[in-house]
């Protein structure tokens, strides 16, 4: 609906250039912002492209950008390489468009890794990096949770999907987070994912619920998956994955301390247990230990910045069965997994707190690519995972 109106003022435009320069300026990707708190401090999709074309430039080959897809609206997403190394670490921001820290922060370690400092060449050397800043373009660019596309749309692409239901994760009414998806209907793009990373969609599968797998219906899901896959063929596994994302206001339980920031490894349950029976065929790649010992360095490493809102860090919720999310799927396919939850979305806060939450997300993601370069990460014990605190909802 809303892209027929803006082609026809294209055309009107085309006569009538003089009477409306205005209309010079791409309306399908500008959207009204829609709460009160300023996000300028964070970064536009075209400010990342200049950043991104800006570090490969000045590291004489050392990162390498690439476009890996569009997003449905025709954006690019990005894959940015850094680093020859056999084990490879995998990290995505903003696949939720109002979680913007992840994106700063993988700037800000671009720069650091591809300087010519002993520790840099060091990690370049035992690890392949590939971050995907940004990978749900449009969402970020509306600063919101989900997509642009509708229903509609994907059925054009999955044409033995007519007469099948929106699948669950699609919403086309109301306010959600201080956005319109009345107005602009859209999809959690991190529900869309499949451990089976050669599924086709099928009418049967929808709607779906949240403990069933996604369909990679969307073009987002589509190039973080192929990308996923592009690197399993080349280096045989995807050895981390790590996914980063804001949540809510919560409290370290039995503090009255506000969270800073919730880590997790566990996104379904384990497939060598009872309960994550219907898992099975993945239980030999399925590594939760490794997930909690990579979680236990991003942990110890903000522990040591005694008393300061940095070692402020909770576990996620645990128990959940999201076989949807980019994470659960990956960690069934045999990546160890780590999900950074930042304190507060956009809606709640803009960008207010920028400096320290970006630099509590750049100092966890440190700490694992240095303990996965170094192999320090695999000396950690997976057992004190269970130590970090919970999240609770109240001070206490
Ligand atoms: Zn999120």
């Amino acid at each position: 609906m809303k892209k027929k109106i803006v082609s026809t003022i294209g055309i009107l435009g085309l006569c009538t250039s003089l009477a409306f320069p205005a209309y010079a300026a791409d309306p399908v990707n500008q959207e009204m912002h829609h709460h009160p708190y300023s996000i300028s401090g964070f970064i536009s999709h075209s400010e990342l492209q200049k950043s991104l074309k800006q570090i490969e430039k000045s590291s004489n080959g050392v990162v390498q950008v690439e476009v890996a897809g569009q997003s449905h609206k025709g954006l690019d997403i990005y894959t940015v390489k850094v680093g020859t190394g056999d084990k490879v670490i995998l990290i995505q921001s903003e696949i939720h468009g109002n979680e913007k820290t992840g994106t700063v922060a993988i700037l800000n370690l671009l720069n650091n890794l591809s300087t010519n400092s002993k520790e840099a060449k060091k990690i370049r050397e035992e690890v392949t990096l590939v971050f995907m800043p940004m990978m749900n373009p449009d969402a970020s660019e509306g600063d919101k949770r989900r997509n642009s596309m509708t229903w509609a749309e994907v059925v054009e692409d999955f044409p033995q999907l007519a007469s099948a239901k929106p699948s669950w994760n699609y919403l086309d009414r109301g306010i959600s987070q201080s956005y319109n998806y009345g107005e602009n209907p859209g999809f959690d793009v991190n529900r869309d994912f499949n451990p089976n990373l050669n599924y086709v969609p099928t009418a049967q599968d929808f709607p779906g619920a949240s403990n069933k797998p996604g369909w990679f219906i969307t073009p987002e899901s589509q190039t973080s998956r192929d990308v996923y896959k592009a690197l399993k063929a080349e280096y045989g596994n995807v050895d981390v994955f790590i996914d980063l994302h804001h949540q809510g206001m919560y409290y370290v339980d039995g503090t009255s301390d506000e969270v800073t920031l919730s880590l997790s490894a566990q996104f379904v349950p384990n497939p060598n247990t009872p309960e994550g029976a219907k898992y099975a065929p993945y239980a030999d790649d399925y590594n939760y230990d490794f997930s909690r010992q990579l979680n236990v360095a991003a942990y110890n490493e903000l522990q040591s910045y005694g008393n300061s809102k940095f070692t402020n860090i909770s576990l996620y919720s645990q128990g959940l069965d999201l076989p949807g999310t980019a994470l659960g799927s990956y960690a069934l396919n045999g990546s160890g997994t780590v999900l950074f939850e930042v304190k507060g979305q956009t809606q709640m806060m803009g960008h207010k707190e920028k400096g320290q939450l970006v630099k509590s997300v750049e100092r966890g993601l440190e700490a694992i690519i240095q303990g996965v370069a170094d192999g320090s990460v695999e000396t950690l014990n997976p057992e004190d995972y269970e130590k970090i605190p919970l999240t609770s909802n109240r001070p206490s």
